[in-house]
């Protein structure tokens, strides 16, 4: 199956009124996992590289980014892929060469109007290589961090300035801050689900969902009838990867039976997560 871009996922599943997933990948068995969990579940699927996994990589997007494409070319379900929390203009300028088809413009750190007016420049550049761009407002909490906190207080997006934002900016998706929080390792996230709906009544381009390895499944599924359409999860991925591995690693010398391990265990919960995200 050919690899489709992440506009044409997002736009179809907002279409339909349901939710794509879009996983982060760390390791080349993450983005297996992910490709098979999909495959067992029969959905299309999201594949998405951080900047902080390119670091991981030793500050090279290609070798990583080629794996992807290959294995989104061979999927038996639609696959695309997403360059995820990009904050680095080299990483915005080599994106569409490396085989993305989206990038999410991280500039939600920065005051409303060097977020507007930087996410608009890079919005224009990344449209003339025909890339999609999401961006967010409303900074969602958590990354980078180890400890995983509960609840981030306070910060919330507000409608009017989402709009406004969104019009500004020329973005294609938007990231929204309503309850959750990256990093958490446990469901416990309380969504604030009529905001959710004020989003999606006032901003023309669907909702992106970041953090959601913390939201409760019934959580996530009201979420996304409420209106978030693309939903990223990379921690619940973790948690299954990393407890799969410490499980079967043993003393022997080959990786391969506890990578196996963790694969599956990948697998899993992507089949799982595609069924409650995917409607
Ligand atoms: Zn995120």
């Amino acid at each position: 199956m050919p690899l489709v871009t992440t506009a044409e996922l997002v736009g179809d599943a907002g279409w339909r009124g349901r939710g794509i997933a879009a996983f982060n990948v760390i390791t080349l068995e993450h983005a297996e996992g992910i490709v098979a969990g999909a495959q067992r579940s029969g959905r299309p699927v999201i594949l998405q590289v951080s900047e902080n996994t390119v670091k991981f990589h030793a500050g090279q997007m290609r070798p990583l980014a080629a794996a992807l494409t290959a294995l989104a070319s061979e999927a038996a379900v639609p696959v695309g892929l997403h360059l995820d929390h990009a904050e680095t203009a080299a990483l915005w300028h080599d994106a569409a060469m490396a085989g993305y088809s989206s990038v999410m413009v991280d500039c939600g750190w920065l005051p409303y109007e060097q977020n507007a007016a930087t996410t608009a420049d890079v919005t224009e550049l990344l449209h003339a290589q025909g890339l999609a761009v999401e961006a967010e407002l409303g900074h969602v909490g958590g990354k980078d961090t180890q400890v995983a906190s509960a609840h981030e207080p306070g910060v919330r997006t507000d409608p009017v300035q989402a709009a406004a934002f969104v019009a500004a900016t020329g973005v294609d998706a938007l990231a929204v801050a309503v309850g959750s929080s990256h990093a958490m390792t446990t469901q416990t996230a309380e969504l604030d689900l009529e905001l959710v709906a004020a989003l999606r009544d006032a901003v023309q381009v669907p909702l992106v969902l970041h953090g959601s390895s913390g939201v409760p499944d019934d959580t996530l599924r009201d979420a996304v009838r409420a209106g978030i359409v693309k939903v990223n999860i990379g921690t619940a991925l973790n948690v299954a990867y990393t407890g799969a591995l410490r499980e079967a690693l043993s003393a022997k010398a080959d990786p391969r039976p506890p990578l196996n391990a963790a694969r599956t265990a990948v697998a899993d919960t992507v089949a799982h997560l595609l069924d409650v995200v995917g409607g």
